[in-house]
């Protein structure tokens, strides 16, 4: 079962994506066109901690995305919400999935962040027992056709005990940095996680604030791919000057796309990670494309694993186990290269961008044998990322319900896993 793997000449820079952005319209990645993001916070407690510890953790975790220095996301606090929000009084400040669009926490102008502190906002929110498995929850919704949200909210746990876990301040401040990251746009990650590591078998650090689920105690700081995911839905004018990309599409022989696989690059002086997923814009091209500090690295791919799919799914073909992420039957790990079994190195200049064509000849399951035989380079297309589609004038569109539904992101424990 041999796979031919190519690289060919594409002429197409546009901006990178690394992690990947959370919703599309048409094909644009949907984010705040106001990068200036105000948060309300609410004026209770979350367990044990008092407000302004509360209050503290978050504001950390909004730090953590505004201090990338590549990108405009800017989120700060605003007004308090009016009063400490339980399971009496939420109703009118959280969306539901399903619910109308002329709920008043579309057009109320807050982006509350909701302190439940015992768990009863979540469990009258989304049924019985539900506070003892999310820990948090995140949206935004958009007008289709505008690329843009208009509101959003997040919903954190303050229970002490969740899935038999301890939720230690490390462990909730990792999840409200998670949770940000998602009312911000931004997508799980999977980076070059394998079924056999995929429940913690690295460093707690080596995980992405974005990988879906919690892994070792991990740090509550970004990793470099959350950097670069931010960085790409929020580019500050300093991205081509900063960064360099590669680029390309996935397709086998007949030039049909291979949607949905993880791609990811290595720096092979540092190693640090990225990733991305084929046609995560949903252009039926196969296309991806990873902003990436100068340095030399490798392109390998492989599948999603099988159980990120769904609240925890990564890239937009893994909305269940039959999705098309989940078709090709085991990639495993791809070495591109001119020599069989060993990597071609890719050398990334800040502001050019690396265009590859990697083709399947179809025959299964990528092996160690593939083919590198041309790789280009090019101007990065700067500025080229997000952007709204222009239209909606405000006007919510009746299929919002159905983004809602999709945008409801919990994290969540699922046996002895953590997930988020
Ligand atoms: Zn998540």
């Amino acid at each position: 079962m041999k796979s031919l793997l190519l690289f060919t000449i594409l002429a197409i820079p546009v901006l990178a994506y690394a992690g990947g952005p959370r919703h599309i319209d048409g094909n644009t990645p949907v984010r705040y066109i106001n990068p200036n993001v105000v948060l309300n916070f609410d004026v209770g407690t979350l367990g044990a901690r008092s407000n302004s510890v509360s209050n503290d953790m978050v504001l950390q975790s909004m730090a953590l995305w505004n201090n990338v220095t590549t990108a405009t996301i800017n989120l700060t606090k605003g007004n308090n919400l009016a009063s400490d929000i339980d399971q009496t009084n939420y109703q009118d400040l959280l969306f539901p999935a399903g619910g109308s669009n002329s709920h008043p926490s579309v057009s109320d102008g807050l982006i509350p962040v909701v302190y439940d502190t015992d768990g009863q906002v979540i469990d009258a929110f989304f049924g019985p027992l539900q506070s003892t498995v999310i820990v948090g929850v995140a949206t935004s919704i958009f007008p289709i056709g505008t690329g843009g949200y208009i509101t959003g909210y997040v919903l954190i746990n303050g229970k002490n005990t969740v899935g038999g876990v301890e939720i230690t301040d490390p462990l909730l401040s990792h999840t409200i940095t998670h949770e940000i990251g998602h009312l911000i746009g931004i997508d799980h990650s999977q980076l070059n996680i394998t079924d056999a590591n995929k429940n913690c078998g690295l460093n707690g650090n080596q995980y992405p604030v974005m990988y879906p689920t919690f892994c070792n105690q991990p740090t509550n700081a970004l990793h470099l791919d959350d950097a670069a995911a931010v960085t790409a839905l929020y580019p500050e004018q300093n991205v081509v000057a900063t960064f360099g990309e590669i680029n390309g599409t996935l397709v086998d022989t007949l030039g049909d796309q291979w949607a949905g696989v993880n791609i990811i690059v290595t720096n092979t002086q540092t190693g640090d990670v990225y990733s991305v997923v084929s046609d995560y814009l949903k252009q039926g091209t196969g296309f991806f494309s990873i902003l990436l500090p100068a340095g030399t690295y490798t392109l390998q791919a492989n599948d999603i694993i099988a159980e990120f799919t769904g609240i925890s799914s990564v890239g937009p073909y893994a909305t269940n186990a039959a999705d098309t992420s989940f078709s090709y039957g085991g990639i495993g790990f791809v070495y591109a290269g001119s020599t069989p079994g060993s990597n071609q190195l890719l050398t990334v200049t800040t502001g050019e961008a690396i265009t590859v064509s990697l083709v399947s000849d179809g025959s299964g399951a990528f092996t160690t044998g593939n083919t590198m035989t041309v790789v280009t380079a090019a101007a990065t297309g700067g500025g080229a990322a997000g952007g709204g589609g222009g239209g909606g004038g405000g006007i919510v569109s009746p299929a919002i319900l159905l983004l809602m539904l999709a945008g409801l992101y919990r994290r969540i424990f699922y046996g002895p896993e953590l997930v988020k």
